[in-house]
């Protein structure tokens, strides 16, 4: 029997996500040591987590089952964000991404709508879902959100409403009113804020309010972890409860459940790094648009988009890499005069800007 006769019918159909590649891979194809290359094209933590995370896990009991119950992890979590949330409230996962899938899974509704420009993940996973995404348009120059488009898409049927704040990959973030008119939406509404502890005001004290409001959180990119996959989901305990019933038991792993809380603990120590890299966002802005010809989205996060004027940003994305230096381009037509960098630390800007200028030469 041929396997593809047991395969679902729209398999040809789904598309693979496109991650950015590992390190190794394209360190071998520049043709450059891996330690020479500059990461600036996943908005990771250039400056690694604290001793401690590792410390934690080092003494982990690795060999025993994780807590499907995720106890000290919601607990720590709660306490963390603040804002009246309980324990209760919370639902680790394998990164925010496991998450995104789970509420697909629990909601399967036919259409979701996805602002964008937008983290791939979200029509990435509807698909997989069988739940078609319909994209709601920022508005052209700004990025800022189109909300009468936006409720044009519920009033079209879309059950679910995803939207990033601060946004990937545009940088602005959402008004506390904006995300309450969202909410107010016959809709779920998902807000995405992994990148809020970069700026942006959280969404959160509208949970008291809302029930149809989730809030998406990482420890991807803030706390230097991303390796290693925790992210969470704030919500009505009653939804909590229903994610937590249908997950993976284990989906927060050991190593990831003790390093998260570790990272909490002394987030302090994280919190250095992060005022660091949003100053560095800041050099950053000044060095690129001093050279003339890049023109900076204001940024409430730990990258920056990048207008690229007067020469093809494609080109300039490729110079970069000849030179080891990674940036994110996105080949759809919004973008396409576009380039997402992350911010570093100055030595990363540093070369940035050396490599920026050999581009500009050619
Ligand atoms: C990076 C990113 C995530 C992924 O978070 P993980 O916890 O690493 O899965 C989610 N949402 C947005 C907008 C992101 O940019």
């Amino acid at each position: 029997m041929d396997y593809r006769r047991f395969l679902r019918e729209d398999v040809g159909a789904l598309e693979e996500y496109q991650p950015v590649k590992p390190l190794d891979v394209l360190a071998e194809e520049i043709g450059m040591p891996v330690g020479q290359l500059v990461k600036l094209d996943a908005n990771e933590n250039l400056y690694g987590a604290p001793a401690a995370v590792y410390d934690a896990i080092a003494k982990a009991d690795l060999h025993i089952y994780p807590d499907p119950g995720q106890n000290h992890l919601r607990e720590a979590i709660a306490g963390y964000v603040g804002h009246g949330v309980t324990p209760e409230q919370v639902v680790g996962g394998t990164g925010a991404d496991d998450l995104i899938d789970l509420i697909f899974r629990l909601t399967m509704p036919e259409k979701v709508a996805v602002v964008t420009p937008a983290f791939g993940m979200y029509s990435f996973l509807a698909k997989i879902n069988r739940v078609q995404p319909i994209e709601v348009p920022r508005l052209p120059g700004t990025f800022d959100l189109d909300i009468d488009a936006l409720r044009d898409a519920v009033d079209d049927g879309a059950r679910i409403v995803f939207l990033t704040s601060p946004n990937n990959p545009t940088g602005n973030a959402l008004l506390i009113e904006q995300a309450r008119a969202v909410c107010e939406m016959d809709a779920l509404v998902i807000i995405d804020e992994a990148y809020i502890e970069f700026g942006g005001e959280s969404a959160a004290p509208l949970l008291a309010e809302f029930s149809n409001l989730v809030i998406l959180r990482t420890f991807s990119k803030w706390a230097g972890i991303a390796g290693l996959r925790v992210g969470y989901a704030l919500c009505d305990p009653g939804f909590a409860k229903l994610m937590m019933a249908i997950k993976q038991p284990y989906n927060v792993n050991v190593a990831a459940d003790v390093a998260a809380r570790a990272a909490i603990e002394h987030r302090a120590e994280i919190f250095e790094t992060v005022r660091a890299l949003i100053a560095e966002r800041g050099r950053m802005v000044r060095l690129l648009e001093g050279l003339g010809w890049l023109k900076a989205l204001p940024s409430a996060s730990n990258f920056v988009l990048f207008r690229v004027e007067g020469r093809s940003a494609k080109a300039v994305v490729k110079g970069l890499r000849q030179q080891g230096v990674l940036v994110r381009y996105y080949p759809r037509p919004d973008l396409a005069d576009y380039i997402r960098i992350s911010a570093g630390r100055p030595e990363d800007t540093d070369r940035l800007v050396a490599a920026l200028r050999q581009v500009a030469l050619r």
